[in-house]
């Protein structure tokens, strides 16, 4: 590494986090002593300052004296108040289509189920892609054997798995037996963004419905599922949206399928009455149908603190933020890394990404294990990968060199 290239990286993160209108918000975030670096908010965001007090009064307050009233008072709408604070502030959707339940599997679990228990004759296939997230192939896998549906694989096109999905991908395999195609917006591996409006109408267009995974979507693209006319979608809020570890996914459904897609796993909090305590089972009429026990309430307050900052940031200038950490990431790979003979496994034009980057090189199992022990942390993917997700509002420039400077640091010893 030349002293120049560290020099010039060094003014340009200066620069940018002074010229970083949102620069401000990271104090909003709680101090990490000993991490200088931390390069992993798209696997768990950090959390606030705000949701540390929050939650404290919490348990003094609404839990500890308002007692079982607090249900009443406020919990009992909490899966709805908040799935459309998700909705307006970051999916680009109208309220009462987005409900916050389980984790991200059980809602995937649901919203795909509920697509194929109600699929019309003779569409057997659902489309995924062979690169998706494990638990997405894993849970079709097992939904394929309970529903008799066949899957059809589709792998990118471009081998270096720096591109997503596309329509050409998709083309020789859509067909009027097509009932699903599952889909990640963001690739969790490369970053890579899929065309969501193009692929939903190719889909559409077929008769088949798409479920988009937006696990590293949500809190860092600026996402449009209603003027896209996206069937369902699920995604995380322990990434981008600092809920914390384990707190509960949000479905989308979109409306015009309420009351015909129904999902399978019946309980009393997706009920018309949930204290009716009726003999049988009938589904609440709107999205309150998706739930089925009850949710997770500690873990949404974070949520709905992440939720308020993003409104206060603006999705479009996190969205810039983002990109411009993207791009610094890829110009300190190019300085600092790329001689010492690191890959970029994500695509080289900015727009073509979400919030993280990825790099390969055979040593770099090596060199987390070191980089962890000295309080810089990315994220290690088998067999050889570091990704560097760059949570836009808690991520500065500065963090993003002393990270990759890390990296060649240890690289070279
Ligand atoms: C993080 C992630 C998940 C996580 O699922 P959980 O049920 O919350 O463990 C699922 N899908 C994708 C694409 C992810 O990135």
């Amino acid at each position: 590494m030349t002293t120049d290239a560290t020099l010039d990286l060094s003014h340009q993160a200066q620069a940018l986090d002074e010229a970083d209108p949102l620069a401000a918000l990271r104090n909003r975030f709680a101090p990490m002593p000993g991490v200088t670096a931390y390069l992993d908010g798209n696997s768990l965001g950090r959390p606030l300052v705000g949701t540390a007090e929050k939650l404290a009064d919490f348990v003094r307050h609404d839990w500890g004296t308002r007692l079982i009233r607090s249900w009443d008072e406020q919990w009992m709408a909490l899966p709805e108040k908040l799935g459309n604070h998700i909705a307006r502030t970051c999916l680009g959707a109208a309220s009462g289509q987005t409900i916050v339940a389980e984790s991200t599997s059980i809602v995937l679990y649901k919203l795909m189920r509920a697509a194929l228990d109600h699929r019309p004759a003779g569409r057997d296939e659902v489309i995924i892609e062979r690169g998706n997230f494990p638990t997405d192939r894993f849970l079709l896998e097992g939904i394929a054997q309970e529903t008799g549906c066949r899957i059809v694989w589709v792998d990118s096109g471009d081998a270096t798995g720096a591109t997503a999905i596309t329509t050409t991908d998709l083309e020789p395999l859509v067909s009027p037996a097509t009932a699903l195609v599952v889909l990640s917006h963001v690739d969790y591996r490369s970053g890579a963004i899929a065309d969501m409006p193009a692929i939903t109408t190719q889909a559409h267009a077929a008769g088949a419905l798409v479920l988009w995974d937006l696990c590293h979507s949500v809190g860092a693209l600026d996402l449009q599922l209603d003027t896209h006319g996206v069937d369902m979608a699920v995604g995380c809020t322990y990434k981008y949206l600092c809920g914390g570890p384990g707190s509960p996914a949000f479905g989308y459904l979109a409306e015009r399928h309420h009351g015909t897609l129904q999902q399978p796993i019946y309980g009393w909090w997706g009920a018309a009455d949930i204290f009716a305590m009726a003999d049988s089972y009938t589904p609440a009429p709107g999205i309150r149908q998706m739930l089925s026990g009850t949710p997770p309430v500690t873990s949404m307050l974070a949520v709905g603190d992440m939720l308020d900052l993003i409104d206060e940031a603006g999705m479009p200038a996190l969205r810039t933020k983002s990109l411009s950490l993207t791009a610094f990431a890829v110009d300190a790979w190019r300085g600092l890394l790329q001689p010492l003979g690191v890959r970029l496994l994500s695509p080289t034009e900015a727009d073509k990404r979400g919030s993280h980057i990825t790099i390969g090189h055979p040593d770099f199992r090596r060199v987390t294990a070191g980089l962890w022990q000295e309080g810089v942390i990315p994220d290690f993917r088998n067999p050889d990968g570091i990704r560097l997700g760059l949570s836009p509002l808690s991520t500065s420039h500065r963090e993003v060199l002393d990270g990759v400077t890390a990296i060649a640091r240890h690289l070279a010893a």
